[in-house]
């Protein structure tokens, strides 16, 4: 009998580890934390990792001069330029990128925003940088 009291309490002391486990796991993953981007600013022209609220379109507030000047760097997988694509003006005022972006350099769409991170892209430049609308 005291057996499967011990073997009973035991299981009980697991189950507590693991809740305490998983608790601490999910609670690092947080996936409404805002994520930081390598960006470069259209107004101060400065480089700078901007805190990308997730969800939120660019262009993002720029830590330096505090305007939503700040764009992602792209980067174009035909001539391994970086570059900030086209902005445009839409009716309510704001200022986006444009919705189907190119190179702003060689003109193709072979483009994706650039993460650093990945390794594999590795800029020969950085086309000039697109004015503000
Ligand atoms: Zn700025
Ligand atoms: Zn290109």
């Amino acid at each position: 009998m005291k057996n499967y009291i011990l073997v009973g309490v035991a299981i009980l002391l697991l189950a507590f580890a693991a809740w305490r486990l998983t608790g601490r796991r999910s609670g690092k993953l947080n996936l409404s934390r805002p994520v930081l981007q390598p960006a470069v600013c259209l107004n101060c022209q400065q480089e700078i990792d901007v805190e990308r609220p997730f969800g939120e379109a660019p262009p993002y507030k720029c830590p330096a001069c505090d305007q939503r000047t700040a764009c992602p760097w792209w980067y174009c997988y035909d001539c391994h330029w970086r570059f900030v694509p086209e902005l445009r003006k839409t009716e309510d005022g704001r200022v986006r990128p444009e919705g189907n972006p190119v190179c702003t350099h060689c003109g193709c769409a072979n483009v994706s925003e650039w993460y650093p991170a990945s390794g594999t892209q590795t800029p020969m430049g950085d086309a000039p940088l697109p004015h503000l609308p």
